[in-house]
């Protein structure tokens, strides 16, 4: 997701770059004409000047040649030598500026205006050169004719570089109207580029700093969620039963999705039907949505389907068909399938407001409080199964030796009084060699059978060893201990009056805790009570003889 982000900021700044470029070249251009123009009219405003200059000389000219013209009416030698002289400098001069002019005019491009002032001058010089008579003492008639010319070929000199000037100082006009436009419409696009340019960043900006807000919102809900975990799963290890463990997540449940209902539905041993282990609230709550009416794991479309379903509406045709005409009115749902130990055996289902799907934050939600309870489920059976196995006799499903005497630890621990009854099957090998292991094992699990169902729950019976059983019953005096033993023979020889299993009996030495101070003496009593009953003929109960002489 941060690559993805990172490369979009990529994007923004390679897209805002492309146009900043592009506009900042289409602002340049025109500033770049504008100077080009600017230098052109700089060229043309030279090219002016020489024309004027040219026009100047001529003019300076004129002004030396007309005095002399005067003079010359009257005698050649009022021309002074160095007025000869002066007349040729300036002549030099002149042809010398328009030469200049013309170079310069075509350089520029001005070569119309070229051709004019090179012919003009061209023509004007022909005419000073008809007044080489004049120096030479010629008459004064020849003179006049060029004189006249003279004047002639000035007036028409200068009518060029009248015009020549007119139309430079049109060109100049022209290329500075054109680089003032081009100036302001440079002015006006590094405005815009600039307008965009500062548009376009704070865009971006926005841009980011929205998706930094969104990514840090992002990163709160994660930690949220990840505390959550943590401190579920730290309740869910603190719990030691089954029970601890649904109502660790109902709690969960009622903060994390305040605006839900939830049940829990468990399958039980046989894996066909559910029972309910968790709600959130009670169904006879004031404006409660009643429960989910499944009732097998094969019935419901989560359990079938091993995963999280989500119903927006219970009236959408889709829908749950449990979710439908409920009591309660139409109502939305999610439900997760739950596995414990591997197997899809449960489902949290949670209702809500018809039409409101559930927020993603509660279908999260529930999905981590079911996934990690169901994991504590597994643990807490797995555990309980291998505690059972270790307390248990694994043939008659009775208390082992080592869990017998760890509860009556117990029951020393509170001072409580027991009778202890140490039963052995009477001529149990002897069954075993007629009938062979198999009835003997069938002996001993009927024998266990028969044993569990005549005494109290509360009282304790273990294998203690081979065909040997202890009987240990708290608060229960050896009187009644008698009856109670004696009512277990005649219920072991009824059962066994069925035929099914070879016939047998047992014999018991019966002792109280009052007997001695350790319970391994008081089963040692009782064993020295057994094996009085052994001697006595079997099947029957001897109490100890601290209690009675006799036995029964
Ligand atoms: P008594 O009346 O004097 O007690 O005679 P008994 O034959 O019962 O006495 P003994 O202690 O000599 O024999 C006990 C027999 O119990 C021997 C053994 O084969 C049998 N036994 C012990 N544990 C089991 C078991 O788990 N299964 C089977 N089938 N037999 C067992
Ligand atoms: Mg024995
Ligand atoms: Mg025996």
């Amino acid at each position: 997701m941060r690559l993805r982000a990172r490369r979009r900021v990529w994007g923004y700044g390679a897209i805002a770059l492309l146009v900043v470029t592009v506009f900042a070249s289409l602002s340049v251009r025109p500033l770049i004409v504008g100077r080009s123009e600017v230098r052109q009219d700089h060229n043309d405003d030279l090219a002016l000047r020489q024309v004027l200059d040219y026009r100047a000389t001529l003019a300076d000219w004129q002004v030396f040649i007309e005095p002399q013209f005067g003079k010359l009416r009257t005698t050649l030698a009022d021309i002074a030598p160095a007025d000869i002289g002066k007349g040729a400098q300036l002549t030099e001069v002149q042809s010398a500026e328009a030469q200049r002019a013309v170079n310069i005019l075509k350089t520029m491009g001005f070569g119309d205006i070229a051709r004019d002032i090179a012919n003009a001058n061209a023509v004007f010089s022909k005419s000073l050169s008809n007044l080489a008579p004049l120096i030479a003492g010629r008459p004064l008639v020849e003179i006049a004719a060029g004189i006249a010319a003279e004047r002639a070929m000035f007036t028409q000199a200068r009518a060029v570089t009248a015009t020549a000037a007119a139309k430079l100082k049109q060109a100049i006009d022209h290329h500075s109207q054109q680089s003032i436009r081009n100036l302001e419409n440079g002015r006006t696009t590094v405005m815009v580029v600039n307008a965009i340019a500062a548009v376009i960043v704070a865009l971006g900006t926005v841009l980011v700093g929205r998706g930094a807000r969104r990514r840090e919102y992002a990163e709160r809900l994660d930690s949220q969620r990840r505390e959550f975990e943590e401190t579920l799963q730290q309740a869910l290890d603190m719990s030691k039963t089954e029970p601890d463990a649904y109502r660790v997540m109902s709690e969960a449940l009622h903060e994390s999705v305040p605006g839900l209902q939830v049940e829990m539905l468990v399958a039980d041993s046989s894996r066909a039907h559910f029972q309910q282990t968790l709600a959130t609230s009670s169904p006879t709550d004031a404006g409660s949505r009643s429960g989910c009416g499944v009732v097998s794991p094969l019935d419901c479309p989560a359990t079938v389907r091993g995963r999280t379903l989500v119903f927006p509406t219970s009236r959408a045709l889709n829908a749950c068909p449990y979710l439908k005409a409920r009591p309660s009115g139409d109502l939305s749902a999610t439900c997760v399938a739950i596995s414990i130990t591997g197997k899809t055996s449960g489902v949290v289902h949670a209702t809500g407001p018809d039409g409101v799907a559930p927020s993603e934050h509660d279908v999260t939600y529930l999905e981590i409080t079911a996934r990690r309870a169901s994991d504590r489920i597994a643990m807490l059976r797995a555990f309980e199964k291998s505690e059972a196995q270790a307390r248990t006799d694994p043939l008659t499903g009775l208390w082992n030796r080592r869990s017998l005497e760890n509860r009556v630890r117990d029951l020393q621990r509170e001072g409580t009084p027991y009778s202890l009854a140490y039963g052995d099957l009477d001529h149990f090998k002897v069954l075993n060699d007629t009938h062979g292991h198999e009835a003997g094992d069938q002996a001993l699990r009927l024998f266990a059978r028969v044993l569990r169902d005549s005494i109290r729950p509360t009282d304790i019976t273990a294998r203690y060893g081979g065909e040997e059983f202890v009987i240990v019953l708290p608060e229960c005096d050896v009187e009644t201990a008698t009856k109670v033993l004696e009512r277990l023979r005649e219920r072991l020889a009824l059962t066994l009056g069925t035929g099914r299993v070879p016939a047998f009996t047992v014999s018991f030495g019966l002792a109280s805790s009052i007997d001695a101070d350790t319970f391994d003496e008081v089963v040692a009593v009782a064993d020295q009570a057994l094996l009085t009953a052994k001697t006595a003929g079997r099947n029957r109960t001897v109490l100890a003889a601290s209690h009675s002489p006799s036995g029964v």
